[in-house]
């Protein structure tokens, strides 16, 4: 290859706001056959929130629910998390991370901690299954994402957040469609929060898998590189292990985690999907210039 056609095209990117982090990459983009991309926070804004708070135990009462709930994702960096902060925030509730011990986080399933003296889960239903805790009650609400609170082995709360997909996100779809491009979409989150956001793309994405922990993002990746080389667009720590295993591993610069970062071969540093076939037509010209 050319290093000044390489150099000229690296430049290039950067003003349109893609870190390529070397002219290697920038080969193996022009190959790209397949794109996947997380959802919550890459298709979606990861601006989420909060449709509905209850409490399920008569014990406990919603505003004291949702103080422990606020207070522990206090500490996390989840796009749903600051959702239930302002959510508390807005109820005349003030979240106190500084009384939260013991906090941990588990990618793809939520997190806990201890407040009050009591060891509160939040999560979806994988984190019931870890924490062996029974569900009782469920909010029916089609495409949002429902999240559960246990204490003990016990649910003591449920709500639903929603989320809404990025401007620009369809119509990058459809252009890495006419540069004859498969679409991913590999989400943590539900199947129906999954369909909903499928639906709103016009159903243009090709495979769409839920429910995934980080390791199953990292299966689904080795699977669609049986089509070709594959990129992975992601933002969250669950998405650090499927971005390394990717041909491409691109990252949101904006929103996105550290981890997300490190792992990337690319960044987005606009947080706009729409430089991303843009990047591969450049790609695929500065290679013709090199042959
Ligand atoms: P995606 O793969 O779409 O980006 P994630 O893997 O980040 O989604 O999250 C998957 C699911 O894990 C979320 O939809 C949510 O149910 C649960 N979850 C993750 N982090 C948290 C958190 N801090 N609080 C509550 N639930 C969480
Ligand atoms: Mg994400």
């Amino acid at each position: 290859s050319t290093p000044v056609a390489t150099f000229c095209a690296l430049t290039k990117a950067a003003t349109n706001g893609l870190l390529i982090k070397g002219g290697d990459y920038l080969e193996i983009l022009a190959k790209i056959k397949v794109v996947a991309f997380d959802k919550t926070g890459t298709l979606t804004k990861g601006e989420f929130s909060v449709t509905d708070f209850q409490s399920v135990s008569q014990d406990i009462s919603l505003d004291n629910l949702i103080y422990w709930v606020a207070s522990i994702e206090s500490k996390s960096s989840h796009p749903m998390a600051a959702a239930l902060v302002d959510y508390g925030c807005s109820n005349s509730i003030e979240p106190k991370p500084e009384n939260v011990t013991e906090y941990q986080n588990f990618p793809g399933e939520g997190i806990s901690g201890e407040i009050d003296g009591k060891k509160i889960f939040v999560g979806n239903k994988k984190m019931a299954t870890r924490a062996r805790c029974e569900i009782v009650s469920e909010l029916e609400k089609e495409g949002e994402t429902i999240g559960y609170v246990f204490l003990e082995d016990i649910q003591i709360g449920t709500f639903s957040v929603a989320d809404t997909c990025r401007t620009g996100v369809a119509e990058a779809i459809k252009q890495l469609k006419g540069l004859r491009i498969k679409t991913a979409m590999l989400t943590g989150d539900s199947y129906s929060a999954a369909m909903r956001v499928h639906d709103q793309l016009g159903k243009a994405i090709e495979f769409v898998h839920a429910g995934l922990l980080p390791e199953d993002k990292v299966r689904f990746i080795k699977e669609l590189k049986e089509h070709g080389p594959t990129a992975m667009i992601g933002d969250g720590v669950n998405d650090g292990p499927a971005l390394a295993s990717a041909d491409i591993g691109i990252s949101m610069g904006i929103s996105g985690s550290a981890l997300a970062t490190e792992t990337s071969h690319i960044t987005l540093m606009s947080n706009d999907i729409g430089k991303i076939p843009q990047a591969i037509r450049l790609a695929r010209r500065t290679r013709r210039k090199i042959i």
